[in-house]
């Protein structure tokens, strides 16, 4: 089961069209799991208002989870994570590799993604498949349609359907038939 949380408001119908979407793809039970507050000992004192991704990750109250849950929390803010060596690319997520938890912002979008539209759900969704993924250990891939393409390569943001290529695909089958046994 894979439990969507916001941690800032979204509109109702938004976060409904990414759970379906995740479940399309990974063909898991995916529901809205409500509301939590952005957890204070992850925010940055400078710049403020921007969130240390590790740490949000693991200070961010949980819902209730079995062993093969995941969580995703869907943000706004800011996040950060630690230069590393390639610099510090655009975070619009981050994820506990093979892990359980993954969190998705906004912050980053372009601003004529509206809220409410299409294409801000496809964009949503697109990112929080990337995310999830990673929590079953799916590394980037080459193939610029599939989710797992680097978000800051070009191919991320012309390819809009929320999709898996059929390799990552088979891999996250594999990886979910081994968490259930
Ligand atoms: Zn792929």
């Amino acid at each position: 089961m894979i439990r969507v949380v916001t941690l800032e408001p979204f509109l109702p119908e938004d976060v409904g069209a990414v759970c379906s979407l995740l479940y399309q793809t990974y063909g898991l039970g995916t529901e809205p799991a409500g509301s939590l507050p952005l957890p204070e000992e992850a925010e940055r004192k400078k710049p403020a208002g921007t969130y240390d991704a590790e740490l949000l990750l693991l200070e961010a109250e949980s819902v209730k989870l079995v062993a093969d849950d995941k969580l995703l929390y869907l943000m706004k803010s800011k996040l950060y994570v630690p230069e590393g060596p390639l610099g510090s690319p655009p975070i619009h997520g981050h994820a506990q590799m093979g892990g359980q938890r993954a969190v998705v912002t906004t912050a980053l979008f372009p601003k004529k993604l509206r809220e409410g539209t299409e294409e801000f759900r496809m964009r949503l969704a697109k990112q929080a498949i990337r995310e999830i993924g990673r929590t079953w250990d799916l590394r980037s891939c080459p193939e610029p349609k599939c989710a797992m393409h680097p978000p800051w390569a070009e191919g991320f943001e012309t390819h809009t359907t929320p999709m898996l290529c059929n390799f990552c695909r088979e891999r996250s089958e594999e990886r979910i038939r081994l968490a259930a046994t």
